[in-house]
């Protein structure tokens, strides 16, 4: 599925909605869309759901083509979005490895309905995978953008991510997410709560040493 919505940790493609969306709040949904842009991935983290999470029909983002950005702009044509809380880029891999698609699908959405805000889940390792600086073509198009931060340290780091960068991703990642905050409104690195006090106290510190905000969010297995 390409667009698709998430309730109890299982994913449900919106074609089970009515065409305006209406109904998604009145089944237990947050109103926001999430955009399946690719399964690969620059990290092949531990935790990762793509290997942790058991398939069924509501969690299965396995998708055997990448849409291209005239399809996904096809299915958000078959729906009312204007009332949408936000739409999300995301799904089983990393979206900044398909940024040009990203973009051209963001460009659309905010010429359609501008204030509905969008978000990219991101490793950060955009700017070391495209070989070029694309935080400044952000602007204007993503208005957050939430970076797995992982861990303390670049060892810890490499340990959970095995980044195909090494342990040099680490600080690939920190220096993207400072650039980011030159162009996008909400940068917010985010690390799991089952990392322990500790670990989140050393995390809080790398962020609050570079301006950067931290989210501590639930860990899903
Ligand atoms: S960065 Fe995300 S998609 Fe990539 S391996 Fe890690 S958890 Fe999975």
């Amino acid at each position: 599925m390409i667009l698709y919505s998430v309730k109890d940790g299982q994913y449900y493609n919106i074609d089970g909605f009515k065409q305006d969306l209406s109904d998604m709040t009145e089944k237990g949904f947050a109103p926001k869309v999430y955009v399946n842009i690719t399964n690969r991935c620059t990290c092949a983290c531990t935790f990762c759901l793509r290997n942790t999470k058991e398939m069924n029909e509501h969690n299965n983002l396995w998708i055997e083509k990448e849409p291209e950005a005239e399809e996904i702009i096809a299915e958000f044509e078959k729906y009312d979005w204007s009332g949408l809380e936000e739409i999300v880029f995301c799904g089983f891999g990393e979206p900044s490895m398909r940024i040009d698609t990203v973009l051209e699908v963001a460009k659309y959405l905010k010429k359609k309905h501008p204030q509905v805000p969008t978000r990219m889940n991101t490793n950060g390792s955009g700017n070391r995978y495209q070989g070029r600086d694309i935080t400044k073509e952000l602007k204007g198009l993503i208005d957050t953008i939430s970076i797995s931060l992982n861990a303390s340290d670049k060892k810890k780091y490499y340990e959970v991510t095995k980044s195909r960068y090494g342990e040099e991703a680490y600080d690939d990642m920190l220096e993207f997410a400072v650039k980011c905050q030159e162009y996008v409104p909400n940068v917010v690195l985010s690390v799991v709560d089952c990392i322990g006090e500790e670990e989140i106290a050393a995390c809080r510190k790398v962020c609050e040493e570079r301006g950067l905000k931290l989210r501590v969010r639930q860990f899903e297995s």
